[in-house]
């Protein structure tokens, strides 16, 4: 992959994208793993203050904020726009990362390094590649003395790795004045590029822009029953009827539901490949296979998903336990909750009671505005084979919290990927890695989207 698709007017690269390669390996060198367990989780503070000598470094006034406790460092810095009238825009990104067990890694996965035109490591592309490259740019833009068109907020944020419940969720409940006159916001995941073949022989760039995450729950069931001596008669035994619920809801399929945003990026994509996606027509899946490992996300937007994930119960082998306890992991379609919710508890039964242990809403919005076109605007300045789509997200980000507040939510951090980059593979994956050239390219299209929103 080169830059030789640049438009012409591209200037030369700018501070930007220049320091984007070094910021991102810096921050992967913060050992920013969330484990879910405060007592466990390390680094963001210590991350944080650096993004803070970063910006102070160029002239930012800055504000630390921790979300709830202790260590769980949040940045904040405001760049003035022309129109003070207009609503601001939030670029977010968080600073946490999923653990890593090094041994498995090729690399050390908090070196950072820069080897084979990749920046290796955790977080490489969830999500210190966008929070490098909006750092980048804030500190270019300050630099140059730019005025974007409206205010920017620029937000790095803590424990999104774990809901964002002391960071993103927290900040919203206990300190919305930061979010004060934002509008619209951008974050993770999407503007990443996926090439399919097109009908004429070629092959053409979607970038995929998130307008929809599934909601995301965390369910605790639990079986009651009676307690006793393991070699005597028993039929009341709270093992054997949380098996049976976690058997039925784990091989259950939730019925087929195509929301706007998975139906757009379905015809989008029917329309540069000629394959064909009716949703309503025999073994959607397969077809979605063809378009390679994204139908892993695409796949699972199409209906609700109950994983279960977590089994507890017993404490000696001939003890009967008086209970037992299973976690199931459950994103449902927007729209869908009270309908998912009905379904489950057919499917435990009344012996089963269930309770949300994290339960984050859904999300959607429409692909079109001012906002989309600056996106659409943007790559197609820097890919001229690009083209935007809307998409669903199977997962969650920190735009759940701030969609709560009002706020326009978006997935849009700019990556032109090598077609047979196995990308989604490395979310939370061995050797994650995000390529230079795509970092660099990312900068571009994010500093003109910026300067156009
Ligand atoms: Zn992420």
């Amino acid at each position: 992959m080169s830059a030789t698709g640049e438009a012409s007017g591209t200037r030369p690269d700018s501070s930007a994208v220049a320091e984007v390669v070094d910021l991102v390996s810096a921050l992967i060198r913060f050992d920013t793993s969330n484990t879910g367990e405060p007592a466990t989780t390390k680094g963001e503070a210590e991350c944080a203050r650096w993004v803070i000598e970063q910006l102070e470094e160029v002239g930012y006034p800055t504000e630390y904020v921790e979300s709830g406790a202790p260590g769980r460092g949040n940045v904040f810095a405001r760049l003035p726009g022309a129109d003070p009238a207009r609503g601001a825009l939030l670029i977010h990104g968080h600073l946490d990362v999923v653990p890593a067990e090094a041994a498995d890694w090729s690399v050390h996965p908090f070196s950072g390094a820069i080897r084979d035109g990749y920046v290796w490591g955790r977080g490489a592309i969830d999500m210190k590649d966008m929070v490098g490259m909006s750092l980048a740019l804030a500190r270019q833009f300050r630099r140059e003395g730019t005025v974007p068109p409206r205010d920017i907020v620029f937000a790095f944020l803590a424990d999104e790795e774990n809901g964002g419940k002391w960071g993103s969720q927290w900040l919203v409940k206990h300190r919305p004045d930061l979010f004060e006159g934002i509008t619209e916001a951008v974050g993770e995941v999407g503007g990443f590029s996926l090439t399919v073949p097109r009908r004429d022989g070629t092959e053409r760039r979607l970038y995929l822009v998130e307008t929809a995450e599934k909601g995301l729950g965390w369910m605790r069931l639990r079986a009651k029953a009676r307690a006793g001596h393991g070699s005597f008669l028993h039929e009341d035994n709270a093992v054997t009827i949380l098996a049976r619920a976690v058997a039925r809801l784990g091989t259950h399929t939730f019925p087929l539901v195509v929301s706007d945003s998975v139906a757009e990026f379905l015809a989008a994509v029917s329309e540069e490949s000629g394959l064909e996606f009716d949703p309503a027509g025999p073994d959607i899946e397969g077809r979605l296979a063809k378009l390679g490992t994204i139908s892993r996300i695409i796949g699972a937007t199409l209906r609700d998903t109950a994983n279960p994930t977590m089994l507890s119960a017993g404490y000696k082998a001939n003890v009967i336990p008086q209970t037992a306890e299973a976690v199931v992991d459950c994103r449902v379609v927007p729209g869908r909750l009270a309908e998912f919710e009905r379904e489950v508890d057919e499917l435990i039964g009344p012996d089963v009671e269930r309770e949300w242990i994290t339960e984050l809403d859904s999300y959607e919005t429409t692909f079109d505005g001012h906002l989309v076109d600056a996106m659409n605007a943007a790559v197609l300045a820097h890919d001229p084979n690009g083209r935007t789509v809307p998409y669903m997200l199977s997962g969650g980000t920190d735009a759940k919290a701030f969609a709560e507040l009002g706020i326009r939510c978006f997935g849009f951090a700019p990556l032109r990927l090598p077609p047979e980059l196995d990308f989604t593979a490395l979310f939370h994956g061995v050797d994650e890695r995000v390529p230079v050239e795509s970092l660099e390219f990312g900068t571009r299209v994010l500093e003109h989207f910026l300067l156009h929103s």
